[in-house]
């Protein structure tokens, strides 16, 4: 018996025991409607970027290769759609993967504040672009976590690459860390972007949501990225909260078992 059955004793008229199964299907239900959604979204986002390829090329083959310019317009334009398509199967993959469970989650003694560190290095041409400074808080002494690495990462890269790009020119992201009763780390990535409208808080870590469609389309968003951070932090039974003020900034603050 599962969670969604719930056995219901009785007798029957002769005095033999029967038993009668309701079954919860609301959870089934919903579980069904998460993954159809998750289909037609899917199927959505993949097929804009295919149509803008499949346009382009088209109009190129059509003659329009004869003129340089085009020709050079165009490849850039089919150049970023690919991109776009490759990012999103990336992700896609990923949260599928995540969701079949079949990763072994290997445990390793890291630091944390140094792997904050060599991410920052990584994104530094991306934050140097909108000349934005990348700050971290950190304790004194080393934190080390004996956790899942490439995980921990991920849950790093994503909050920073968002906060990287929902942020102002000149900006300032900072990541701060610190240890809670010597047995949760606190990760706390904030912005002082263009923050999040109150009512839409609740919805962004739903897959393919986003606040402005263009804005995340233009940063070379995904819609996915708060999702896969959940998913990883729910795999730790870790917790993660946000806290935005439109025009001000963001905070995503994620508790982490240290070990
Ligand atoms: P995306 O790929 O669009 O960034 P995410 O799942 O990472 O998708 O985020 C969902 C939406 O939440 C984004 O489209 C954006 O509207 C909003 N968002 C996420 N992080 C921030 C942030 N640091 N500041 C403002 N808005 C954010």
């Amino acid at each position: 018996l599962d969670a969604n059955v719930v056995p219901i004793p009785n007798k029957n008229s002769d005095g033999t025991d029967v038993i009668v199964l309701l079954y919860d299907i609301t959870e089934i239900k919903r579980l069904e409607k998460i993954k159809s959604d998750f289909v037609a979204n899917a199927s959505h986002e993949l097929k804009t970027p295919v149509t803008a390829l499949k346009g382009f090329s088209e109009t190129l083959l059509e003659g329009a290769k004869d003129d340089p310019d085009l020709l050079q317009q165009f490849l850039e334009i089919m150049y970023t759609e690919s991109s776009r398509l490759d990012i999103l199967i990336r992700d896609i993959l990923q949260l599928s993967k995540l969701e079949q469970n079949q990763e072994l989650i290997t445990l390793e003694p890291f630091d944390l504040g140094q792997t904050i560190t060599s991410i920052f290095k990584t994104m530094k041409p991306l934050a140097n672009k909108k000349k934005i400074q990348m700050r971290l808080k950190a304790p004194a002494n080393q934190l080390i976590m004996n956790s899942n690495k490439s995980r921990v990462q991920q849950i790093l890269i994503n909050l920073i690459t968002n906060a990287l790009a929902y942020s102002k020119k000149s900006g300032i992201v900072e990541v701060a860390i610190y240890l809670e009763q010597n047995e949760q780390v606190v990760i706390e990535v904030t912005d002082d972007g263009i923050g999040i409208p109150a009512d839409e808080l609740p919805r962004i870590f739903e897959r393919f949501y986003r606040v402005d469609k263009a804005r995340s389309r233009n940063s070379g968003g995904t819609g996915l990225g708060l999702s896969i951070v959940k998913y990883l932090v729910e795999s730790f039974q870790g917790e993660i909260d946000v806290e935005s003020q439109l025009g001000i900034g963001t905070t995503f603050r994620v508790k982490l078992p240290l070990n």
